[in-house]
């Protein structure tokens, strides 16, 4: 019970708790039903979170189910990837998983009882003609020629349907609603046409496929579903889940709850947008870590607990409304904050060289600021260093705390050095910094009472491992690609940069997927994919503070 009270509630949880305390039911039962036509997206983790959290937290069930009623854009690889993702975000549905298709006879015989109960009907007019007869929001619609035929005929021709009698498109099973009613969806949907595709579930058994309208509410009552939960835009197809439902002999009544979807700025999160992307290479795949998949945001670098930390802040309502990306990041950034050791990596390096330092030192740095448990590493110092190349000026104001000549910066976790001079190639960018340090100043301040403020990471350049860093940014250039005309023309040519970095000698043996901070750039992981022995790929996860924020004092 208290695990109940500690969740922020909603309007669906105040359902619940009503039906709980009138007897409606005596425990709820949900499901989750993706179709299996691309992978899951944050939005779906939305959808997720509810679903599975709330069987969680009043000790229901949650289904998986795939509703896969259109094998046309349907494939075994998502099913595969949706059941990953869900485990992955740290749920795990109860009993067998589900399918749509399981219930392909029970959906026949609900369809010949709706016939025999004069409730359906086989139309034969093109899909381009029941468009037209359907009407429109201001017109009501016709009755088709076909609408008044006897239980008899309708019964033949249905069995005809199933039989392959019908190339597609020249007969669909229509119920018998009302083509004036002023919810188009009532106006004598569709509920089975003809498809001769294969099914990645039930191969070649069937070539008619039952819609969805008419599937997920049976599918929702032979499952025991207490409590339906879909986004807004089903809210007018509730009186045809309502009438499937009163017209058909079934016991169980779930009902069907709206609430609006996830929408994050800078994305987009239809399929439909996101399999485009993916099929005309303007990202690198479904997993690219700039897409808003499970999968994209688990190869950047996300946790499932900052994705369920996510969800839980944004709520559920009935507003449609659209999240700032930043909420998003603000979730990992704090989990990544207190969980991943610090390391150090130079992104565009440029050499120091340390005349007075000739050796080599081993150094023990602490992996986290302020978690001792987390230990140390060791770090090697040499004469010879990459530092940033932003991180020095030949003249500066005092609001740069970076190197800058003539004066003296700390190396984190080593000591305090001074550039002397530069060298600069044919075309004036600098070479390398020659500096001198102060081999008192290791872990205290120089002993004359000097103060300096500044500190920069920095990796040694004998010991310095080369890696590929990927540095990631918005994919779109506009809060809200899926309001323009051509989405894909607002892809930012930015969104990806790659970066031949130095990273310090300790990340190597780093497992896939781990996470750190590297000092004062950012929080990154090992990519998961294109990493090999030989050369590690980091992904930046997400920057130190609001990466549109101002990163660094001028
Ligand atoms: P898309 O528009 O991305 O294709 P969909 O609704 O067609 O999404 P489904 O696979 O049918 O995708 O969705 C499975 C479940 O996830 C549904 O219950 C759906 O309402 C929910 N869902 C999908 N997108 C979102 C979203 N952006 N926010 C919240 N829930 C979502
Ligand atoms: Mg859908």
């Amino acid at each position: 019970m208290s695990e109940v009270e500690a969740r922020p509630s909603n309007f669906i949880r105040q359902i619940i708790d009503k039906d709980l305390a009138d007897g409606k039911h005596t425990g709820i039962h949900t499901r989750f039903p993706p179709e299996p036509n691309g992978y899951l997206h944050i939005g779906h983790a939305k959808s997720i979170c509810l679903n599975f959290g709330l069987a969680q937290d009043y000790q229901g069930q949650c289904n998986l189910r795939f509703d896969d009623t259109n094998p046309a854009k349907e494939d075994i690889e998502y099913v595969e990837s949706i059941k990953a993702d869900v485990k992955w975000l740290g749920f795990n549905w109860d009993g067998d998983i589900c399918y749509s298709s399981n219930y392909f006879d029970d959906l026949y015989s609900y369809a010949v009882e709706l016939i025999e109960k004069g409730l359906a009907y086989v139309d034969e007019l093109s899909p381009d003609e029941i468009r037209e007869y359907r009407g429109s929001l201001k017109q009501p619609g016709k009755n088709s020629p076909y609408r008044s035929r006897s239980v008899e005929d309708n019964l033949a021709l249905f069995e005809k349907m199933r039989a392959g009698g019908f190339e597609e498109g020249k007969a669909c099973l229509r119920a018998k609603i009302d083509m004036s009613s002023s919810f188009i969806v009532m106006r004598d949907p569709v509920i089975y046409r003809v498809r001769f595709i294969e099914h990645h579930q039930t191969g070649n058994k069937w070539c008619i496929y039952p819609m969805y309208d008419f599937t997920h509410c049976i599918s929702d009552a032979l499952e025991g579903i207490t409590h339906s939960l879909c986004t807004l835009e089903f809210q007018d197809n509730r009186r045809l889940y309502d009438w499937v439902l009163d017209n058909i002999t079934i016991e169980c009544k779930p009902h069907q709850y709206e609430f609006s979807r996830l929408n994050l700025e800078y994305t987009v999160m239809s399929k439909r947008k996101l399999n485009q992307l993916v099929t005309e290479n303007l990202v690198n795949g479904w997993d690219d870590p700039r897409m808003p998949t499970i999968s994209g945001l688990r190869r950047r670098g996300f946790t499932p607990g900052s994705i369920r930390e996510f969800c839980s802040r944004i709520g559920v309502t009935k507003q449609d409304n659209m999240i700032e990306f930043g909420s998003l990041e603000a979730c990992i950034r704090e989990d990544l904050n207190e969980s991943a050791p610090r390391a150090m990596a130079v992104l565009d390096p440029v050499k120091v060289v340390i005349e007075n330092f000739q050796s080599e030192e081993i150094l023990t740095i602490s992996n986290h600021p302020n978690k001792p448990e987390m230990g140390t590493r060791a770090v090697p110092f040499t004469r010879d260093i990459w530092i940033e190349a932003d991180d020095f000026r030949e003249e500066a104001n005092k609001k740069y705390k970076r190197l800058v000549l003539g004066k003296e910066v700390r190396l984190r976790g080593a000591y305090v050095v001074q550039a002397n001079r530069i060298e600069k190639d044919s075309e004036g960018n600098i070479t390398t910094i020659f500096c001198s340090y102060d081999p008192d100043t290791l872990g205290k301040n120089p002993a004359d009472g000097r103060k300096v403020k500044g500190v920069i990471h920095w990796v040694s350049v004998d010991k310095g491992i080369a890696a590929d860093v990927r540095l990631y940014d918005r994919l779109f250039t506009v809060p809200n690609p899926a309001a323009e005309d051509d989405f894909a023309a607002t892809i930012n040519a930015d969104s990806l940069i790659v970066k031949q970095a130095f990273i310090e000698p300790s990340l190597v043996g780093a497992s896939e997927g781990q996470g750190f901070q590297f000092e004062r750039t950012g929080y990154f992981c090992v990519d998961a994919k294109d990493s090999t022995d030989d050369q590690l790929v980091f992904n930046r996860t997400v920057g130190l503070r609001d990466t549109w924020a101002k990163i660094d004092a001028e």
